[in-house]
């Protein structure tokens, strides 16, 4: 899917970017602005600014409020409002931090450009394909953390 998120809202850019969906993240833009690139681009906006959000349902745009406290609860409700699934898939995942795609590489490829720790214990490792990011990722220490909120999210 595809989403346009507003300002308020990055934590869930990344969450949904790590599940693979296209997600643009805006930050300075006025609300006329938000809700005309969600026309031209046909994305899903999701805000947590009330006022926006009717504003987008009365001008016939998808939206949806997410004003949960945690991203669970945030998680949870998309999943429920949008039939969106809480899986993960590595072959769809995006970069949190830009939203390009990623690929596996060759472990000795990273070499240097991971904490060494890491480079030792873990064998897979992905990198994101925007070279002005090129952001390292594997599944470290965290990964179980980010299974759980999304089992959670499920519930
Ligand atoms: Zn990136």
């Amino acid at each position: 899917m595809r989403f346009l998120v507003d300002g308020m809202l990055g934590n869930m850019t990344r969450w949904l970017r790590l599940l693979g969906h296209d997600v643009a993240y805006e930050n300075l833009s006025d609300d006329n602005e938000l809700l005309l690139r969600t026309r031209l681009e046909s994305r899903i906006l999701l805000t947590a600014d009330v006022e926006l959000f009717r504003l987008a349902k009365r001008r016939g745009l998808q939206a949806v409020l997410v004003k949960g406290n945690s991203a669970v609860e945030n998680l949870s409700k998309l999943s429920k409002k949008l039939t969106l699934p809480l899986v993960f898939d590595q072959m769809k995942s995006r970069c949190p931090a830009c939203g390009s795609p990623l690929s596996q590489v060759a472990k000795s490829s990273i070499e240097g450009r991971v904490p060494k720790r890491s480079y030792q214990k873990y064998d897979k490792f992905w990198t994101c394909l925007e070279s002005s990011c090129s952001k390292v990722y594997w599944r470290g220490s965290h990964w179980s953390k980010i299974e759980q909120t999304l089992n959670k999210a499920k519930e």
